[in-house]
């Protein structure tokens, strides 16, 4: 078990060759400029990953930030439609362009370039890892502060490559109360410092549900663990977000940019002390 497999993607051991896994990361295109790479991964899919990414990425470029979205979810892509975005990426001699929402978020997603939104993508893992590793290669992010990586579910070969590929500078863990008390996290920070990445912390989405008529806060997925489970792997909580009606709406409809509300505040207060962009020349 403690012996060296040399391949750092699936073994534990801490020795001098892992440092060679930062050589694993591929080139940003030449023409991109990209401070700030924050993956948000969750253990499984639907327990809002893509929402929590869109609106993180929202959050910060109201706060004045060039923000971007890298949606790597290949087999479930829904970062467009989070932004109402409907039309096809185009090229350049230099690249790939991304899409631009309505307040100037860059997105890139296997959705914009799909002829057919609605056809399932059948990819085998390294067609879908390709994928991932080109919008970091081959798309021109311009002069991004920080960038969203929407990653793909799980801890699988996927999202290992991407973590291996991409350089990234922090992660954020999404999970629903049920999940947080399971070994998600567990996987996930493991997976992490696996890959030297900072975890900047946990948000437990789809907390508790507020009653609209008597205010009183219900816990449908069960109690909350977070706090402890937070400590436990020397983190902290970013943000519990609640069941809320008008944000799913936002989302699901495309309008997650007029979204109002303050769930992910203290969460890009966090981004913005530990990932500072004034100190990058
Ligand atoms: P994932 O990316 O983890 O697969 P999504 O972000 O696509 O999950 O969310 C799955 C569904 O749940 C979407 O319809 C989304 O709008 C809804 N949803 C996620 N979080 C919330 C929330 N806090 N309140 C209401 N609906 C939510």
């Amino acid at each position: 078990m403690s012996e060296c497999t040399h391949d750092c993607s699936s073994c534990g051991v801490d020795c001098p060759s892992r440092s060679a896994a930062a050589d694993l990361h591929e080139k940003l295109n030449d023409h991109s400029t990209v401070h700030k790479v924050i993956a948000v991964v969750s253990g499984k899919g639907g327990v809002g990953k893509s929402l929590v990414t869109a609106a993180l990425a929202v959050e910060l470029n109201r706060r004045g930030h060039k923000t971007a979205v890298l949606d790597a979810d290949i087999t479930g892509p829904s970062i467009p439609k989070a932004f109402g975005i409907h039309s096809k990426a185009k090229g350049s001699d230099f690249g790939i362009l991304p899409e631009v929402t309505k307040t100037g978020i860059e997105l890139m997603s296997v959705n914009l370039l799909l002829q057919n939104t609605t056809d399932p993508v059948v990819w085998r893992g390294p067609v879908v890892s390709g994928t991932v590793k080109q919008f970091w290669t081959d798309v021109i992010w311009s002069d991004v502060d920080y960038m969203f990586v929407d990653m793909p579910p799980g801890t699988g070969d996927v999202p290992l490559t991407v973590f291996q590929s991409i350089p990234l500078d922090g992660i954020i863990v999404v999970a629903s109360p049920q999940e947080l008390v399971g070994m998600i996290v567990e996987k996930a920070v493991k997976m992490a410092n696996l890959m030297n990445i900072p975890i900047l912390g946990l948000i437990e989405n789809m907390s508790y549900f507020r009653c609209p008529d008597c205010g009183k806060e219900h816990r449908i997925f069960g109690d909350s663990h977070i706090e402890e489970i937070a400590a436990r792997y020397s983190t902290r909580v970013l943000a519990r977000v609640p069941i809320d009606e008008s944000l799913r709406r936002s989302v699901d409809t495309g309008t997650v940019e007029l979204f109002v509300g303050d769930y992910f505040e203290n969460a890009a207060n966090i981004i913005e002390d530990e990932l500072t962009i004034a100190s990058i020349e």
